[in-house]
């Protein structure tokens, strides 16, 4: 008899154990029945042969319709072909060799069987060449095999050339038939509550279901074990967080966070304040706050996360403002002052008794500036250090660092995060803010160690922003309609944006600050990506003559950026041609149309990012995604999406669905495969969701679950597997 555990020698003889293990890397029986059937092919029903794609490895059911022996005209010799259908098409099977009779008497008209092998074209026919067959026992007819496709239903394995479908699902029959009951590692409650199958059940079920309901509970019960592990595993890990002690950072009623309180010149928003109070109660708690905090582009988070930090300063400490480039840190520092006016000029003449000071620092100030922002880190003179990766790096110290701040979280790695927590006594709280909006099922699994909040609404007298795709390909002078519509922008005293994929001028080919590959999924035999210098020095000899245009993106130094952007800001500059470094946080009303250059080469998430730089005015904002993608491409499907909706849920979905999910989960996808079989982002939203709260409730009273070591086993299985990597994406 055998377990989950046995190794697959021991069930199904050597041989076969080594094909499995060479072609699925399968070397357990566990690892075996954890190969499910892609699908079921039916008994009485025959494959849809008109479906079948050249080049694709099929498992095909079909019925002989001819079969005749040609002989070669050249050479002596022959070959079989015989012709087999479903009713609607036909594929030509040939077998080459002599003295084939025995297989034309197999192989004669009206015999059913299973035909394996690659789908390629001849002569405008589709064929597979010299497939692997087996017979199926049909009416009255009398084959001498497939005594284990006797039910009506046909599990349809993935196969490799040498480990056809009927290998595996004879193993599997051998492995099913020597498998002892298997215990059931989820509490009964749970199963009762969700109406899911047993566990040994699922496993027989998956394989060798009597109809298809049961082949669907089965899955959705093995489903549900791997969503419910991931949850447990994150669900372990908040714990464990949130076990940690940390300084409590309570509000004070006449502190500088009131005062800031009192003069910001609108209202906050019903979101601003429901998730500022949850920050306020948290960041009083003696155990690190773990929080991500969603909102669209221009919902006001920076507000949001303003006043959670003016609180820390408020009880004594430092709070840390992490942004993914130079650009985005320095207007964050410059913005902040400006809210915080004489609040943040703490030593100088004049100032509130409260105030505090802010330092900037990133890695290209220059050596006065940058000992300055050091000293105030370090003796506590500054209650915000805004900063890049700079500030994670050795020699920065903090006083008392009490919150941790990451501006769009999607470009920073955990260990980064990671080192920034452990620049304090004791860990800080910590607050991620991204306007990516993440789908449920991503903010569940990839951020799932994390709490969520969401800003919702977005202030009031924000206009819509219009997106359209001007295609060039078709529409070549459309180009020209771009270039009238920035200048009549301009004429009117706005400011527009220009967005191309590459820098240009040598160098580095995209921009150092954007972490996202250009997407190109045509790439091959196409002229290079537009670049900032090309496109710039052509515009202003031609289209853009006589307005005031400058570059921006992340080769230039950081002296030359700051000052562009904070020309750009005051209106001296009308027209900005950058790279994606504009994509995140950057802020200038005045700013309303935008046009992206080889749009396609972007994400769905990055166009909307970036289209977010538009319309944080009062005007309407507008969008131009110029692309020369063909008018039936993906690429253009794609941008014709972004430029359908502005919910960027809807669109974070899009992107999920055309990222591959192994990619979304950080699984990879060399080697052994994951743990996750079945479950999918995109389908399982409510499922994740309940295993999610089953797990936070077993966590929260059996942390290390004690009185489930079956389960205990099988996340920690999850968690040891380093394929896993989605863990620690989080
Ligand atoms: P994001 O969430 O994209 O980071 P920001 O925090 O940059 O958005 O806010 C965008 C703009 O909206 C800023 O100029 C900010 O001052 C302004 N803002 C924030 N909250 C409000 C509000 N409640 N009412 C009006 N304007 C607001
Ligand atoms: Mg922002």
């Amino acid at each position: 008899m055998a377990t989950l555990r046995t190794a697959l020698t021991d069930v199904v003889g050597g041989r076969t154990a080594t094909l499995l293990d060479k072609a699925f890397a399968l070397q357990t029986v566990g690892d075996l029945l954890r190969h499910y059937p892609r699908r079921l092919a039916e008994r009485g029903e025959l494959t849809d042969l008109a479906a079948l794609t050249v080049d694709e490895d099929v498992t095909v059911v079909a019925e002989v319709r001819s079969s005749r022996v040609r002989r070669y005209r050249s050479r002596s010799g022959s070959l079989l072909e015989v012709v087999v259908g479903d009713g609607r098409g036909t594929l030509t099977l040939t077998f080459f060799g002599n003295r084939q009779t025995w297989r034309e008497r197999e192989l004669s008209p009206g015999v059913r069987a299973l035909f394996s092998g690659k789908v390629s074209l001849f002569n405008g026919t589709r064929q597979l060449t010299h497939p692997e067959y087996l017979l199926l026992r049909g009416d009255g007819l009398d084959a001498h095999e497939a005594d284990e496709f006797a039910s009506a239903l046909i599990p349809v394995y993935p196969a490799t050339k040498d480990a056809r479908s009927w290998t595996v699902s004879r193993a599997v029959d051998i492995a099913l038939r020597m498998l002892d009951p298997v215990p059931d590692p989820v509490p009964s409650e749970i199963r009762a509550r969700h109406g899911l199958m047993d566990f040994d059940a699922a496993l027989r079920g998956v394989h060798r279901p009597a109809s298809r309901d049961e082949w669907f509970a089965a899955r959705r019960r093995l489903t549900w074990d791997e969503a419910l592990g991931i949850q447990l595993a994150l669900a372990q890990r908040r714990a464990a967080a949130s076990a940690n002690p940390a300084t409590p950072r309570p509000s004070r009623a006449d502190g500088i966070a009131a005062a800031f309180d009192e003069r910001l010149p609108f209202e906050l928003t019903a979101g601003q304040r429901e998730v500022g109070e949850q920050l306020a109660a948290e960041l009083a708690r003696p155990h690190p706050m773990h929080r991500l905090l969603q909102g669209e582009v221009g919902s006001g988070k920076t507000v949001v996360a303003l006043r959670a930090m003016l609180q820390t300063v408020d009880a004594g400490g430092q709070a840390a403002l992490l942004a993914p480039t130079e650009v985005l840190a320095a207007q964050h520092s410059r913005s902040i002052e400006a809210m915080l006016g004489e609040l943040a000029q703490a030593g100088r003449f004049g100032a509130a008794d409260v105030a505090t000071r802010i330092a900037l620092l990133t890695g290209s100030l220059p050596a006065a500036a940058r000992k300055a922002a050091l000293l105030d880190a370090a003796s506590g003179a500054a209650g915000v250090v805004v900063g890049t990766h700079a500030l994670i790096q050795q020699h920065v110290a903090f006083a008392d660092l009490g919150l941790v701040v990451v501006d769009e979280q999607h470009r920073f790695g955990v260990e980064q995060r990671d080192a920034l927590r452990g620049k304090a006594e004791r860990p800080p709280h910590l607050l991620v803010m991204t306007a990516t909006p993440i789908p449920r099922t991503v903010a569940m699994t990839v951020f799932g160690d994390l709490d969520t909040s969401v800003l919702a609404e977005l202030p009031r007298g924000r206009s819509p922003i219009a997106t359209t795709v001007v295609p060039t390909a078709d529409k070549p002078g459309w180009l020209d309609r771009v270039w009238a519509r920035i200048r009549e922008e301009v004429a009117v005293g706005r400011q527009a944006y220009v967005v191309c994929p590459r820098i240009g001028d040598g160098g580095a080919e995209t921009d150092l600050d954007a972490a996202d590959e250009p997407v190109a999924d045509d790439a091959a035999g196409r002229r290079p990506p537009l670049a900032v210098t090309d496109v710039l020095a052509s515009l202003v000899a031609g289209p853009l003559r006589g307005l005031r245009v400058a570059a921006l993106h992340g080769r230039l130094a950081s002296e030359v950026k700051d000052a562009t952007m904070t020309d750009f800001a005051a209106g001296a500059i009308d027209v900005l041609v950058a790279t994606t470094v504009v994509e995140v946080g950057v802020d200038v009303p005045n700013a309303t149309v935008m046009a992206v250059l080889d749009a396609e080469r972007f994400g769905v998430s990055q166009l909307h990012q970036l289209r977010g730089r538009v319309g944080r005015g009062s005007a309407t904002g507008v969008c131009l995604l110029v692309t020369d993608a063909a008018v039936e491409s993906a690429s253009r499907a794609r941008l014709d999406a972004v430029a359908a909706t502005t919910d960027g849920f809807e669109l974070a979905r899009l992107d999920v669905e055309q990222r591959r999910e192994g990619d979304v989960l950080g699984v990879a996808q060399s080697g052994r495969r994951s743990q996750l079989r079945l479950l999918s982002l995109l389908r399982d939203e409510d499922l994740i969701a309940d295993a999610r709260a089953e797990a936070a409730a077993l966590i929260q009273h059996d942390p290390d679950l004690l009185e489930h070591p079956l389960l205990a086993v099988q996340v920690g299985e999850l968690v040891a597997d380093d394929r896993a990597a989605f863990l620690d994406k989080a």
